[in-house]
């Protein structure tokens, strides 16, 4: 379906989770199918117009202004086999939808904290999941994707090793991916969920969570987020108004309980919502919100963690730092772009409602060893975006090749 910018619908279809920055297309076209997809970037040659994709919105943070817009909200078939423990998910599918098709078979897919994002972008930009530590990016799990490139043709991605090595990492910069083939694993639980303190009682939990991942196995993905918390009554009582230290925990196996132990006996939680947990619940480890909004951010990937955040400044911004290594610095059998894998913290420093202000990183900058563009809100230039890559110029190139006019305006454009 297309829309003007008079059409009835043309709002909704605009607006995404991120409302800060908004498209303001002149044309939408609300696909459906690969050839729907096909001939929006063929009408958008034909007029010379720049072509942006949206999702669900999450990661939007180059708006476009005129142009054509590529909704593929309603393209959101997953189809399952069991067999080869293998998913066909279309452009527009969130991990909700995913899950919820791959939870009956015993199956999970490697998404993330927020079930509400969408599958391909954020695989397309490496995907860092709940089971992160153990299987490795999103990325370096998917076997076949099928897109039409900035030339208005149809490919199979795999058929190009450059295309397919850029697709899986380099974000959306190569074409516009209809459909992609993922592996999932069998996993139906999780011991997971997120601990709560306050972090005025307990203001070495960062320190101590940080100690703590230094020797948990590989079955152990977490993370630690100081935040804010709004006096609301949408945020859970015993939390309200509080600075609050929240332990986020996906752990595989049997061993949940007793490897928790550590970070339990730090003393009383606010709350505590780590139990044993099905797959399709996963969106209760991070508890993130699930209505849109606004908000920026800047990220650093680090090899340590020597520095740790100033509670006094956290108390302005939400601090997320995630735990990687493990399978995250693996390669995968068909390399791919995903970069900078010796990282061991991916730190974020996030503004709600606001701007970040990149001083904040400041701390982290002299040890920074690159960033991850999936955890950045931000415009950036060349340079801030190079530093996310280990091969940069690889990338650039062949988006030269397949985007000559630079027509795709992805969220982080090469
Ligand atoms: C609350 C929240 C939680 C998150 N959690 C995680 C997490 O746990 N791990 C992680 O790795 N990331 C995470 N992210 C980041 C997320 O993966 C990226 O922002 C991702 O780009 C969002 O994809 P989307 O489809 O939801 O958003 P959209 O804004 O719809 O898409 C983002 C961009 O991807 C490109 N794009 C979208 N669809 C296509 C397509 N079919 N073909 C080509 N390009 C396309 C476009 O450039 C678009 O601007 C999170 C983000 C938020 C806001």
């Amino acid at each position: 379906m297309m829309l003007t910018t008079t059409s009835k619908g043309y709002n909704e279809a605009r607006l995404g989770f991120q409302r800060r920055a908004q498209h303001r297309p002149a044309v939408i076209f609300a696909v459906t199918s690969a050839a729907e997809v096909e001939e929006a970037v063929r009408y958008a040659i034909d007029q010379d117009l720049p072509i942006a994709v949206q999702a669900s919105g999450h990661g939007l943070i180059r708006p476009l202004d005129g142009g054509v817009l590529i909704a593929t909200r309603a393209f959101n078939g997953v189809t399952v086999d069991a067999e080869t423990r293998t998913a066909w998910v279309e452009a527009g599918a969130t991990w909700r939808e995913v899950i919820d098709a791959t939870a009956p078979y015993g199956l999970a897919p490697l998404s993330g904290s927020a079930p509400g994002v969408g599958a391909i972008a954020y695989t397309l930009g490496g995907g860092l999941g709940l089971m992160a530590r153990r299987f490795g990016y999103a990325a370096d799990h998917v076997r076949r994707i099928e897109v039409v490139t900035p030339d208005g043709v149809r490919r199979n991605a795999e058929e190009d090793p450059d295309l397919f090595w850029a697709l899986r990492g380099g974000g959306g910069n190569f074409g516009v991916v209809t459909r992609m083939e993922i592996e999932l694993f069998e996993v139906s639980t999780l011991y997971g969920g997120s601990l709560y303190f306050d972090l005025a009682v307990h203001p070495r939990l960062p320190e101590i969570w940080r100690d703590w991942t230094r020797d948990v196995p590989e079955e152990v993905t977490s993370a630690i987020a100081l935040v804010p918390m709004p006096d609301i009554p949408q945020v859970p009582a015993p939390l309200r108004g509080q600075h609050v230290g929240q332990v986020q925990l996906a752990i595989l196996g049997d061993r949940g309980e007793e490897l928790v132990k550590p970070l339990r006996a730090i003393g009383e939680a606010l709350q505590d919502t780590v139990d044993d947990l099905p797959y399709q619940e996963s969106g209760r480890v991070f508890a993130e919100p699930e209505n849109p909004g606004s908000y920026t951010s800047g990220n650093v990937l680090l090899n340590d963690l020597k520095t740790l955040p100033d509670l006094a400044k956290a108390r302005r911004h939400v601090v997320a730092i995630r735990h990687l290594g493990g399978a995250l610095a693996r390669h995968p059998e068909i390399p791919n772009a995903v970069g900078r894998r010796e990282a061991a913290y991916s730190l974020t420093v996030l503004t709600p409602g606001g701007d970040t202000d990149p001083k904040v990183l400041d701390p982290w900058r002299e040890s920074a060893i690159g960033r991850a563009l999936n955890f950045t809100f931000a415009q950036l230039t060349d340079a801030e975006i190079a530093d996310a890559y280990d091969d940069y110029e690889r990338l650039v190139t062949l988006r030269r090749r397949y985007d000559p006019a630079r027509r795709l305006q992805a969220n982080h454009r090469l």
